[in-house]
């Protein structure tokens, strides 16, 4: 049998597909298409309505494909099939089955039982032997990983309905992490990234407080893998800045394989928009951490996700947006308008910012950060920099690019010993406004 999965939404779902493809592939299913496979797979998002809708839509256009081949099974998986349930297999009479996301490790087995008997399925309660299925892999991975390492989440942030989608947040043991991470190098992967809802809460056993001063089972987590043999880089994503201290910072700081690029979410400037949303911070704390993190690692580069047009959020809410952002002077930033999402809390406060404003606010953030990034790839002008080479450019077939620990793409002209998975040194020598061009430094 042939198996297809689409998957929408974050890096988590991407993750998730892996694991369900290499889960698959492991029963005896083959990677087809959308036209020729057996079994479709779609991996939903609920984090916007927009991803929702586009999910749907592309599940109600492929019921011809049943009508043409009356065998095939047609399952929805993530978010959305958790968040909706049995209510997706009433809209959608061609679907076969709706699988939680707590329920992946019954992937396989719930196709055999359906292919067997063609009765539909929903199946959604949270379980935690899904820990145990998320760790399989592609067969042949490239030079880069990714391992999820917690799932879940414990915070409820007001906008944010993972918490009910994803459930509360487990932990996988760092045993059975550090295998999979060796198991991944083994087979030629250099990078790997850290995936969780809150990875700076891994280990944390369902505790919702942070950690208190010095204590951080992600920093121990860190230590380990960066003793790795053969593993060249890793990256995390994201942290809650509040369970980013002092020991985590140590870590960053002292082990060489840890990128220096941290993705700390701020949401909101205004400290009475941050606690609208539940953020346990202020404005005033975030500054101090990012501060605190430069202090230790001088070189780090910060990104960031901001949402504007948060119900009631004022000009001057936004402007002390526009002033914690410069005033960390992000590298990178992922900036979204306002939406609510049924089963969220602020989806029963009014949505009282009309888009026409939130594009506006957004527009403004966009233009800040161009123009900031502008700047910091004009002062790397003539610098040398070390960069992880991640192959042919995606724009030009006559370069590849590379990426440095600060998170910057590098495109140069490659050499005869150019290979993806390794490091070289580029000197900087042109930049435009979005990238950095160099060459590279013979061996
Ligand atoms: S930390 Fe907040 S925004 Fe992030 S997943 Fe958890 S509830 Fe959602």
């Amino acid at each position: 049998m042939k198996y297809f999965i689409r998957t929408y939404g974050c890096q988590m779902n991407e993750r998730d597909s892996e694991a369900l493809g290499a889960a698959l592939e492991k029963a005896g299913f083959l990677p087809g298409s959308e036209e020729d496979s057996d079994l479709l797979l779609f991996n939903t998002c609920s984090v916007r309505d927009a991803a929702e809708r586009k999910a749907k839509g592309k599940i109600g256009y492929i019921r011809k494909l049943k009508q043409k081949n009356p065998n095939l099974i047609i399952g929805v998986t993530g978010c959305m099939a958790q968040r909706l349930g049995e209510e997706l297999l009433k809209e959608l009479p061609h679907l076969d089955f709706v699988l939680g996301t707590g329920q992946m490790q019954r992937l396989v087995p719930l196709v055999n039982e359906i292919a067997a008997d063609r009765r539909r399925r929903v199946e959604t309660e949270p379980s935690v032997e899904v820990l145990e299925s998320m760790g399989d892999h592609d067969a042949a991975p490239s030079w880069h990983g990714q391992i999820a390492i917690t799932r879940g989440c414990n915070r409820f942030c007001s906008y944010c309905i993972v918490p009910y989608v994803r459930g509360r947040e487990i932990s996988r043991t760092k045993g059975s992490i550090i295998t999979e991470a060796k198991e991944l190098v083994a087979k030629g992967v250099k990078e790997i990234m850290l995936l969780g809802q809150n990875v700076a809460a891994y280990g944390l056993n369902g505790d919702t407080r942070p950690p208190v001063s010095g204590h951080s089972p992600f920093a121990e987590l860190l230590e380990e893998m960066n003793e790795i043999p053969g593993l060249l880089r890793i990256r995390f994503t994201s942290p809650y800045v509040s369970y980013f201290n002092d020991r985590l910072i140590d870590a960053l700081k002292n082990c060489s394989k840890v990128c220096h690029n941290v993705h700390l979410p701020l949401q909101s400037g205004s400290n009475r928009i941050l606690k609208a949303m539940n953020r346990q911070y202020t404005a005033e704390s975030y500054l101090a951490k990012v501060d605190e993190i430069r202090a230790a690692i001088p070189d780090v580069t910060f990104s960031t996700d901001v949402i504007v047009g948060f119900p009631g959020e004022e000009e001057s809410d936004f402007l002390m947006t526009r002033e914690v952002m410069n005033k960390v002077g992000f590298e990178q930033a992922y900036v979204f308008k306002y939406s609510p999402r049924p089963g969220a809390l602020s989806a029963l406060l009014a949505d009282s910012i009309p888009d026409a404003v939130k594009e506006e606010r957004n527009q403004i953030l966009l233009g800040d950060l161009k123009e900031r990034v502008v700047q910091k790839l004009k002062s790397l002008k003539g610098e040398t920099v070390e960069v992880l080479l991640e192959g042919v450019s995606a724009r030009n077939a006559a370069r590849w690019s590379g990426r440095t620990s600060t998170s910057f793409v590098v495109h140069f002209e490659p050499d005869a010993n150019c290979c993806p998975g390794t490091l070289r040194k580029v000197r900087i020598t042109q930049v435009n406004t979005v990238s950095l061009f160099g060459e590279l430094h013979p061996e």
